[in-house]
């Protein structure tokens, strides 16, 4: 068996060389490369793209699967070994399943849907993008018959991002959270929102970049393991455990944008950095799903960094930082700044209350659009009915309606719930954290993160994508999947800010 193993995990370890050489020309296409890089980049990348899934697709690599897994049928399946071919199994059926002329023409389409997008967005116009979308969904049809699904095409898109997760499951988890969220939205939006113009002085980006990074390091993410630069759309990438790229903008009028947004990616990158080093070159040393890196990141983002325990301990030294700015805003007024919360029309600047709704939204017209539902030239009504429906507002126009995110003119759809479900399962993991570290709260007000980070490391970390997302949110929490703890947690903050809730 060993030699079948070390034959395994090498020809592995060349798709993995190739992902990650992948991975380092997109940090800079989106860091440092010039505009004249474009085009010649795109072409490199295609190249590895098409390498790497050649090598994976790898006939052999199918046989030596199949015998390991014939060898290890009695063996325990929560060892190395054990572990490694069934994870790696379940890729290799679904990438040997999707014919390569189909990832071709997805390619292809989407790259003049995203010229077509951003087009329309500017010009306000969806008809410029409606054909694009159309042969998008159509694509992406076919990618579902292709992997195959039991119950719902959906089914199929959504095993990409988060797997063994059922369209079902999502539907009555968001069914139940869209019931008890919107009563609190609807009663945050007839009270008076905090005043947030403090946080809307001139904050000169230099130091916030000084002041986000000392918190990246004092949350415990390992600078000579990892770096942060600027990018326009905030990522973060692993080359390996010991090489994790965190990227962030800073808005000079704006204070939280830069600050929250640098403490997020720092909880993916702390994610990053904690898969075991031994399994990097193998698809075991990855992350377990979206859903879950979404939950590290809004742990460190929302739980804790716009807690009161966190500003307790760091305000005198933002204070400090922003002297001019912040010595006359004392920490209540502050902290009631950073978590002012109201229906808005753009996703990526919600706050933590409504955030879920814009999410919502786009799984049920994903949805519609894959089961023939809606036809995509009324997809901006659905769009602005539903916005009515959850938020109560209208957009004014479709570059802050249907046309504002990029995921649909990359072909991606099924991503999206990810979000959602990372918020969900942020707070049932910090739950379960709390539980396990009585005096967390005073920990995080004394600014230390040590046991936090261990607990995330022994329970999320360091399993890599050895087990299912959802086995391992029950694993660590002793529950699956739920909104309850997510609709404690904004229960209980926003009836400080805002008043009781109920
Ligand atoms: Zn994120």
């Amino acid at each position: 068996m060993s030699d079948k193993l070390d034959r395994l995990q090498t020809l592995l370890a060349r798709v993995d060389h190739l992902s990650s050489a992948s991975a380092v020309l997109t940090w800079d296409q989106e860091t440092y490369m010039p505009a004249g890089g474009a085009e010649p980049r795109a072409q490199h990348l295609a190249t590895l793209s098409q390498l790497s899934h050649e090598f994976f697709t790898d006939e052999e690599i199918g046989t030596l699967l199949d015998q390991l897994q014939a060898e290890l049928s009695d063996a325990d399946p929560d060892t190395y070994e054990a572990s490694l071919v069934r994870v790696t199994k379940r890729e290799y059926d679904k990438a040997t399943k999707i014919p390569s002329e189909l990832i071709a023409e997805l390619s292809r389409t989407s790259s003049h849907a995203k010229e077509a997008w951003k087009e329309a967005r500017a010009t306000d116009d969806f008809e410029k993008f409606q054909p694009h979308l159309e042969k998008l969904v159509d694509l992406n049809k076919r990618m579902a018959d292709a992997l195959g699904y039991a119950d719902r095409m959906y089914d199929a898109l959504l095993d990409n991002f988060e797997p063994e997760m059922r369209t079902a499951d999502v539907e009555r988890i968001f069914g139940d959270l869209r019931e008890k969220l919107v009563p609190i939205v609807e009663r945050i939006s007839e009270r008076e929102a905090p005043d947030d113009g403090v946080v809307r002085r001139h904050f000169p980006t230099e130091r916030q970049w000084a002041f986000g990074l000392s918190v990246v390091e004092d949350y415990g993410f390992d600078t000579d393991c990892g770096r942060q630069d600027y990018s326009t759309h905030p990522f973060t990438i692993s080359f390996a455990p010991s090489d994790v790229r965190l990227t962030t903008r800073l808005q000079e009028d704006y204070l939280p944008s830069g600050l929250f947004g640098t403490l997020h990616e720092c909880g993916h990158g702390l994610y990053e950095q904690g898969i075991p080093p031994e399994w990097a070159d193998t698809p075991l040393g990855s992350n377990a799903s979206l859903g879950l890196h979404e939950s590290q990141s809004r742990l460190w983002e929302n739980l804790v960094g716009r807690s009161y325990a966190f500003w307790r301990h760091y305000y005198p030294q933002l204070q400090e930082t922003f002297p001019d700015q912040l010595s006359d805003v004392d920490l209540d007024h502050f902290y009631r700044a950073i978590n002012r919360a109201e229906p808005s029309f753009i996703r990526v600047e919600a706050d933590e209350v409504t955030y879920n709704l814009h999410i919502m939204l786009r799984f049920e017209l994903e949805n519609a659009m894959l089961d023939d539902e809606i036809a995509i030239k009324d997809l901006p009504d659905a769009w602005n009915a539903k916005m009515e429906d959850y938020l109560g507002i209208t957009p004014p126009n479709h570059a802050e309606g249907v046309l504002q995110d990029i995921h649909w003119s990359m072909g991606a759809l099924g991503y999206f719930p990810t979000y959602a479900l990372g918020n969900l399962m942020s707070c049932q993991l910090y739950r379960a954290a709390n539980d396990a570290i009585p005096d967390l709260e005073a920990q995080i007000a004394d600014g230390q993160f040590g046991d936090l980070l261990g607990w995330m490391r022994t329970n999320v970390h360091q399993h890599g994508k050895k087990y299912a997302p959802q086995d391992l949110l029950k694993r660590a929490t002793g529950q699956t999947l739920g909104a309850d703890d997510f609709v404690g947690y904004i229960r209980d903050k926003y009836s400080g800010i805002y008043g009781a809730l109920d």
